[in-house]
């Protein structure tokens, strides 16, 4: 198993309780990736996921945690989810956790557009139905394709022909394609979780992106940091007899000359060129990291689908921290800001007492997507004049989003894609997965069911995509194949269907 991210510690739980002899191989100290945390002095920040969907009653995490017998990590319900500002002048959008306030609250914001929210809704409860099913995704064989074929329901009727649909499709249909807030709001929504904005985001993927907040499902804060997600994964994992091996970094992947299975090369302290032997490799990096892990293994016709696959993004995010009496009155924990440079910010603050700053202080997270590229072209000093200029732009949004005076920050960092790179070893330091583009999403998407015999992907690149909820639905579609594959069912209790 390569990569102790989400992905990887849920498929490594999963597989080593049903068993299997599992080494998880992390290329850095510490497990977590993109969902991980880092220290600076008193604080603590999330390196980038802050929220986490999926531990509500018969949510993913929830489901997986009672599977693997760990105790879930504490959380609190975001309440609002988010509040958005969409620098209009106007009051900002506040997406309430219960259904009834935000029907208030939308048709408020955006009047006339109630048979849109309803069109969302059927389509996510028919998506949530499907899902709980555990359907393959796309399929790439015959017990995929009767994964999927079984999964199907009623609800699919309905939603079937909007398979190629995008959100704004939705709105034109609906009769409010004209209202140009409304799509500010779901651009700026949208490309949070699909990297998108509504016209070019799957109307089947941004449906349920657009119902997350509500009850009876939602999204949470948790107590101390993000890294207690990864911890309890981690209790999992050794509670089933498998390992995992922190500075441990892969750097080829080999099929064994004879009957079948790998050899996995690597790099380690004390260990330079260790190599392990296993059966099957399950693969949590980004699939564009393929080509160079496996050289001419690779099938020519799967290397071009790679390689056409279209680039995502990088990120930068800014860790400050600030006294809190300088934060507004009862400040949501997080926001959005529609800012021109470097582009629209999605901001998470500490609660007091939640484990990540002092009493009387606060960390403050802006993240924004930027091309990954550009990054890597500059040398010093270039590279740092073009950080210094981010950052103080960020700066100037999180100022008028924050309402914040003249005091410097007591804290402040700005992470690049070159940091990201570092941090997690993905390719130009991408983050996010491909996209839900209409002809990239679900059935049009890359397969964790590689054509290379023994090689399983999952991770946010693999259906149903990013953020920590998305990958542990996709590592445990992995397992499920792969165990499917040794004549084993696997089954995970409690998906609760939503009424
Ligand atoms: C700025 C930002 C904000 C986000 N916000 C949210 C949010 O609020 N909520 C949410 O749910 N999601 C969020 N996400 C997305 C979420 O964090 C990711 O989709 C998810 O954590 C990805 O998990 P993963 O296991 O697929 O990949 P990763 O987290 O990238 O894990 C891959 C692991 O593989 C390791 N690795 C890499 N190369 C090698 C190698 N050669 N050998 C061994 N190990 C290797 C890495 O060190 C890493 O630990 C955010 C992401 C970012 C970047």
């Amino acid at each position: 198993m390569v990569g102790a991210g989400i992905a990887g510690l849920t498929a490594a739980g999963l597989l080593a309780r049903e068993g299997l002899r599992v080494e998880l191989l992390e290329a850095h100290h510490q497990s977590g990736g993109c969902a991980g945390t880092f220290r600076r002095g008193p604080y603590v920040f999330d390196v980038g996921a802050t929220q986490v969907a999926g531990l509500e009653d018969g949510g993913i995490h929830q489901r997986l945690f009672r599977h693997l017998n760990v105790t879930m990590p504490a959380a609190e319900p975001l309440d609002p989810g988010c509040v958005v500002d969409l620098a209009d002048g106007r009051a900002p959008v506040r997406i309430q956790r219960d259904p009834e306030r935000w029907r208030q609250e939308r048709q408020r914001q955006f009047p006339g557009s109630e048979r849109f929210w309803r069109l969302c809704e059927a389509i996510h409860q028919a998506n949530w139905a499907f899902a709980a099913r555990e359907p393959v995704l796309p399929p790439r064989s015959w017990w995929d394709l009767g994964q999927l074929l079984g999964a199907l329901g009623i609800g699919n009727l309905l939603s079937g022909p909007l398979t190629t649909a995008s959100i704004a499709d939705l709105q034109n249909l609906c009769g409010c394609g004209g209202d140009q807030r409304l799509r500010r709001f779901l651009d700026l929504q949208l490309r949070l979780y699909s990297q998108e904005p509504a016209q070019r985001t799957a109307a089947l993927y941004g449906a349920t992106v657009l119902s997350m907040v509500q009850e009876p499902l939602g999204l949470w804060h948790l107590q101390g940091s993000m890294q207690a997600l990864a911890e309890a994964l981690e209790q999992g994992l050794a509670q089933a007899g498998g390992h995992l091996r922190l500075r441990h970094r892969v750097t080829r992947l080999e099929q064994a000359a004879t009957g079948g299975g790998w050899r996995i090369h690597g790099e380690a302290p004390g260990r330079p060129g260790f190599v392990i032997e296993a059966g099957e490799v399950v693969m949590t990096l980004p699939p564009q990291s393929l080509p160079a892990l496996l050289g001419s293994q690779l099938p020519s016709g799967y290397r071009r689908r790679l390689e056409q696959l279209p680039e995502p993004s990088g990120a930068l995010v800014f860790y400050g921290a600030i006294e809190r009496s300088r934060l507004p009155p009862e400040c949501p924990s997080h926001l959005q800001l529609d800012w021109h440079e470097p582009g629209p910010l999605f901001v998470s603050i500490s609660q007091e007492g939640d484990g990540r700053a002092p009493a009387g202080q606060a960390t403050v997270i802006a993240s924004v997507f930027t091309p990954a590229r550009p990054w890597f072209a500059s040398e010093e000093p270039d590279y740092q004049d073009r950080k210094q200029s981010a950052m103080a732009a960020i700066q100037a949004g999180l100022k008028q989003l924050l309402q914040l005076g003249p005091e410097p920050w007591i804290h402040q960092e700005l992470a690049t894609p070159r940091g990201f790179a570092g941090w997690t070893g993905r390719p130009w330091g991408w983050v996010g997965g491909l996209g839900q583009h209409p002809l990239r999403f679900g059935p049009f998407g890359l397969a964790s069911r590689t054509p290379i015999p023994g090689l399983w992907l999952c991770g946010d690149s693999i259906h149903p995509g990013e953020g920590t909820a998305g990958v542990s639905l996709s590592a445990l579609m992995a397992c499920r194949q792969l165990l499917q594959r040794r004549g084993r069912k696997l089954r995970i209790d409690g998906a609760a269907s939503q009424t």
